[in-house]
Order: structure tokens, then C-alpha cells, then sequence
């Protein structure tokens, strides 16, 4: 029997992605080799336009707040109408050296959003994240990252403690094959309370979704099955009548 896999990371035209939601879940859906149970639309959010400058919380507020809200409405309409198909999360991909500065204004936007998926995190970036993780209103993960290249001065069991602790997930994402050059990384994590998830950061190329056979028989073999991230997707609030 095919096991279920979750794919969280996929671009949508919200940000630099080619295929809408429902594209995306029409390509998720027709897979023959795996049988996907969910998807998490992870798009870029709270990048800063070259053409603006950000002055102040307010200013990030208003460039931004409004564009997430319509975001969270998006993945929520596509949510309603792919239930008992497949469901639908609701992530945010976040531009670390982008935003560094402003991550005290993102937490304030993030209601609504199940997961929020870090890119271009350096080891000063990772520390600062672990120390304020408890403090994010959702999950947050590590994606495409290769910690033998990113974090070159930090040993992988520093590393993957510092994930432990802060509760932070990792993407065994496309960007990581062939796998078994991660090997080093991979024996490590499964001896360590660190989540992950598998992520393809699907942008204009659906081919990628060939990866997600791999990356789950890859997670399979190391021992990380059992310590897959699934986000919680909280129930919606009833309105008053
Ligand atoms: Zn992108
Ligand atoms: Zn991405």
C-alpha cells in the first residue's frame, strides 16, 4: 500500500509560482507512485519591494498586513473547496536576510498561517531563531537548507540540538538530492527530537512533484516517519450569531 505524504512546500502566482491552488492539487492528486494526502502552500510573503523603503512597524503594517490577509483568504477558499480531497495548509515562506529586522512585526501577521517556512537562514540567523522560537505563533521550519554548506563552522551536533531545543522542523526538501550525500546529517537527526517535513518548492515546473517518491522512501529508511510534521489546522471560529 502507498503511504501518505504531505508535500508543505509549493509557490503559487500569490508569489513567484506558476500554478494556482487548485492546479497544484489536480497535479498533487494524479500522482501514480505516492498518494498525497495534503499540501501546504508556502508562498513568499513580507518581501519588501525594492522600490519602497520600510521606515517603521507602521509602514511594514500597512505594505504588508493587508497582502497577508488576502493570502490567509486564498489558501482558506481553496481549503473549503478541495475538503475530503485533500487538505490544505496554509504556510509562509519567510526571506530570513530580507527580514531579519521586521520579525517582531511579521509575528503579529501570522494568524492564520499553520507553518512558517525559513529560507536563507545562516548560523547567526539559526541562533536568533532558537532563541525567540517559542515565542513564533505557529510552527517554524528550516527549508532548503544544507547544513554542510550553510552552516560550515558549526558542527552538525550543534546543530541539530539547537534544532531540538527551539523546535525547530527541517525540510528534506528536492534541493537536497541525491539524498544519500546527506547521509552524514540524516544518521544524526533521528537521534534527536527534531520534526521534519518534505517539501519540493514547486515553482513553475511540476516535474519536481517526481521528487516526493524519493524524499519519502528517503525519510522512511532514516528513521524520521515517525517524526513527520503535520500542521494543525485549528478549526475555524463560529461567528456570533
Ligand atoms: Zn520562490
Ligand atoms: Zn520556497
Amino acid at each position: 500500500m502507498k503511504e501518505p505524504v504531505v508535500n508543505l512546500h509549493n509557490h503559487t502566482p500569490f508569489s513567484d509560482g506558476a500554478y494556482t491552488i487548485d492546479e497544484l492539487c489536480e497535479a498533487h492528486l494524479a500522482r501514480k507512485d505516492v498518494k498525497v494526502v495534503g499540501i501546504g502552500i508556502a508562498d513568499h510573503l513580507f518581501c519588501t519591494p525594492s522600490s519602497r523603503e520600510v521606515r517603521s512597524e507602521r509602514d511594514f503594517e500597512r505594505l504588508f498586513g493587508r497582502e497577508t490577509r488576502e493570502y490567509i483568504a486564498m489558501v482558506n477558499q481553496a481549503r473549503e473547496r478541495w475538503e475530503g480531497k485533500l487538505q490544505i495548509y496554509c504556510g509562509a515562506g519567510i526571506n530570513w536576510q530580507m527580514n531579519k529586522h521586521v520579525l517582531g512585526s511579521i509575528r503579529e501577521m501570522l494568524d492564520g498561517i499553520d507553518y512558517v517556512l525559513c529560507e536563507s537562514v545562516d548560523w547567526a540567523g539559526l541562533t536568533q531563531l532558537a532563541n525567540q522560537a517559542r515565542r513564533w505563533p505557529c510552527p517554524v521550519g528550516l527549508a532548503h537548507t544544507n547544513v554542510a554548506s550553510q552552516f560550515p563552522n558549526t558542527s552538525m551536533d550543534q546543530i541539530v540540538r539547537t534544532l531540538a531545543n527551539a523546535r525547530v522542523f527541517f525540510e528534506v526538501g528536492s534541493h537536497l538530492l541525491p539524498l544519500d550525500e546527506h547521509d552524514p546529517w540524516f544518521d544524526i537527526l533521528p537521534n534527536h527530537r527534531v520534526s521534519v517535513c518534505i517539501g519540493t518548492n514547486t515553482h513553475d515546473d511540476l516535474s519536481c512533484l517526481d521528487d516526493l517518491g524519493e524524499l519519502h522512501a528517503y525519510v522512511e529508511r532514516h528513521g524520521l516517519g515517525e517524526k513527520m510534521f503535520i500542521p494543525q489546522v485549528l478549526e475555524k471560529q463560529a461567528l456570533p450569531a
